[in-house]
């Protein structure tokens, strides 16, 4: 008789490779597939900063920020390898936000993670402290500290560890169908093989609906928008090892962070789009970007200094907001089909990931076997 697997999960995002690590770790028979490579998609385009999102505050995110913050903390201890804080700057102008809603930002986000490693913030002189990189106008800044990771090296730790722990993970293979026959998940694979299993988790980022729509058939309760979000990367705009937080006129923020070295990395944008394939920067995103740049720095970019770009899709919960407005945090949607559990996770962030695959486990533990080990992925360092 072949195998029934504990966990089935779809998609080798950070997500899906960081229940597969969890799971495992306890015990549990897990096989998870992708249809690409592991951390191949959304898990490899992002800002790539583990982050409580100073900004969702103003969209009072209390709970988000303060979770993100906690697992800030958690992330940088256990891949400290691929990870490091670099401090953010913030230049102040009194168009967009005042000084003090600013500082009343800033003490929260010091704060509401609790005990941390990372410095506070402080007001800076920014004429004296970074005479040659913004222009003259922009005379005092706010400093803050976030971390920036190797976004798809995270991903691939959480699966290296899974496999490790005899998790089955399996690349460029697509799940076509996933059905019930005699009380248990069969799912159908590219490859042509079948694989069994008691509970089923899509974790198929952007294409969560359509994998629901087409390969479980199974009508979604959530509606999503997919907003996509691009980046560009510059040769090294400046020398110095910080990262700057720029304030645009719609509201939004845009980043430049010192990137692999030798180059700086700005993004991002928000874009509707109707499908999670073939995502590129548009000329208009192109323009954005170089615009809100320019703003700031004296030395001034254009198109030729781009040396490359990349773009991802988030897949945002529907609630008639506008993109920058609606949540970052994750939905859960429990379906129990003819009395099997199929878990679809909706949204997240690289930096919650670790506290989602905890709560996976707890929301589905009435359909899983008993295990002696409980929590563990906020101690053991990944590798
Ligand atoms: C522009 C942008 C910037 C961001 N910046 C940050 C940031 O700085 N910090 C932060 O914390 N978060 C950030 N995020 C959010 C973060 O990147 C995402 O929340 C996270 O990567 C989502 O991971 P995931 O596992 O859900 O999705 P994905 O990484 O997209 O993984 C889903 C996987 O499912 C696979 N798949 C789909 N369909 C099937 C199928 N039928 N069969 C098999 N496999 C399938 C895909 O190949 C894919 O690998 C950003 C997001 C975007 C778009």
């Amino acid at each position: 008789m072949s195998k029934v697997f504990d966990l089935f999960i779809i998609g080798g995002g950070i997500n899906g490779a960081g229940i597969a690590r969890d799971a495992a770790g306890r015990g549990l028979s897990v096989c998870l597939a992708d249809k690409g490579e592991i951390g191949g998609a959304t898990s490899s385009w992002s800002t790539k900063l583990i982050h409580g999102g100073l900004r969702y505050l103003e969209n009072y995110e209390f709970k988000l920020v303060r979770e993100s913050l906690k697992e800030r903390e958690i992330v940088y201890k256990i891949a400290r390898h691929i990870s490091k804080p670099i401090p953010f700057i913030i230049p102040h102008t009194d168009k967009i936000r005042s000084a003090w809603l600013i500082k009343f930002g800033l003490l929260l986000y010091d704060n509401l993670g609790g005990k941390t490693r990372i410095p506070k913030s402080k007001t800076l002189d920014l004429n004296k402290k970074f005479p040659n990189i913004l222009k003259e106008k922009y005379k005092t800044g706010f400093q803050y500290y976030d971390i920036q990771i190797d976004d798809k090296k995270l991903t691939k730790l959480n699966a290296k560890d899974a496999k490790r722990n005899n998790a089955k993970i399996l690349e460029y293979n697509k799940v076509k169908k996933a059905e019930i026959i005699n009380n248990e998940w069969v799912i159908s694979l590219q490859n042509k093989k079948k694989i069994k299993s008691k509970v089923l988790i899509n974790a198929s980022g952007p294409w969560i609906n359509e994998t629901l729509h087409k390969s479980i058939k199974i009508k979604s309760k959530n509606k999503i928008r997919l907003v996509k979000g691009s980046h560009i990367i510059t040769k090294k705009l400046y020398k110095e090892d910080v990262a700057f937080t720029f304030q645009n006129t719609d509201k939004r923020i845009i980043f430049v962070i010192p990137y692999k070295k030798k180059f700086s990395l700005i993004g991002t944008t928000e874009v509707e789009v109707k499908s999670p394939e073939n995502t590129v920067i548009s000329k208009q995103e192109t323009q954005y970007l170089i615009r809100s740049v320019n703003n700031y720095l004296k030395k001034q970019i254009s198109k030729k200094d781009i040396v490359d770009t990349y773009s991802g899709i988030r897949p945002l919960i529907e609630d008639f907001k506008e993109a920058s407005k609606v949540t970052r945090d994750y939905v859960f949607d429990l379906n129990i089909v003819k009395k099997l559990p199929l878990l679809n996770i909706y949204g997240g962030k690289l930096t919650t990931y670790r506290k989602l695959s905890e709560k996976v486990l707890i929301d589905l533990k009435a359909f899983l076997p008993k295990t002696k080990k409980g929590p563990w992925t906020d101690k053991k360092k990944l590798f």
